[in-house]
């Protein structure tokens, strides 16, 4: 199953937060700096257990799509995603795009692949399996996040649950983060397909036996149905040099595992 999907005993309510005129928190100040990255951006909790059958329709796990979009980790299972002369693999859906979309400065909240699960995962996936495109990329900046944006208090309306706020703006103390965001530049579409039959899910590679015992128990929930075209953007990551080491830049993981 892949890493990134949340089964769907993970599906819980997210925690309550508060929002101020400084912006989103936790009630509690101890959840409320464990949850927070680098950039001030607050991160969804959501309830629930690793139980039940993956939810491939359900947004992809808030914890497990930032550590692998993070570190640039394999969304099906979480090992170090392939890199080759032509960049990093990629592979999203095409959600309607026609032949003439243009993949340069695409916006995803999908992490890369390796190899082996690129394979697999338009078989298992029902949305990578109505269409996908393969990408190579040699760069991909952490742009932002998605999530809930919430009102400041006193403005009107309602919170905007699927908002791409970017670092850098006055929206990101008032998002409540559950997707990292990468703007791909530099990219060639290796193949583009309409579809693919699916197949039993029981072929995916399995998840690294460390990663497996030291957290939740890999597991599901969509493959990730956003992508936004966008133009690019200064870049982070290029092929051929090794990403950053978690928290030690902007937008990295800063939950507290103990
Ligand atoms: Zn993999």
């Amino acid at each position: 199953m892949p890493y990134v999907l949340p089964r769907t005993g993970e599906l819980g309510p997210p925690a309550r937060v508060v929002v101020t005129p400084a912006g989103v928190r936790y009630l509690d100040p101890a959840w409320d700096e464990s949850w927070r990255d680098l950039d001030g951006a607050l991160w969804e909790v959501r309830g629930g257990a690793p139980t039940g059958p993956p939810a491939y329709t359900a947004e992809l796990h808030p914890a497990r799509q930032r550590e692998a979009m993070e570190g640039l980790l394999c969304a099906g299972c979480a090992g170090p995603a392939d890199r080759g002369p032509d960049g990093m693999l990629w592979l999203l859906p095409l959600l309607g795009a026609g032949p003439d979309t243009r993949w340069e400065g695409v916006r995803t909240a999908i992490p890369p692949m390796c190899a082996a699960c690129a394979e697999v995962a338009p078989t298992v996936c029902p949305v990578l399996g109505d269409g996908h495109v393969e990408l190579r990329v040699w760069e991909a900046e952490l742009i932002g996040v998605r999530g809930t944006l919430h009102p400041r208090p006193g403005e009107p309306g309602d919170p905007d649950p699927d908002a791409l706020v970017l670092h850098d703006t006055p929206d990101l103390r008032f998002v409540v983060a559950r997707q990292a965001v990468r703007e791909l530049c530099r990219t060639t579409v290796v193949s583009l397909r309409a579809g693919a039959a699916p197949r039993s899910a029981s072929s995916f590679p399995a998840v690294d036996a460390d990663r497996a015992s030291r957290r939740p128990a890999p597991v599901t929930s969509s493959c990730g149905r956003f992508w936004t075209p966008g133009p690019p953007v200064a870049h982070t990551w290029r092929a051929g040099t090794p990403p950053s080491q978690p928290g030690r830049r902007r937008g990295t993981w800063m939950h507290r595992r103990t």
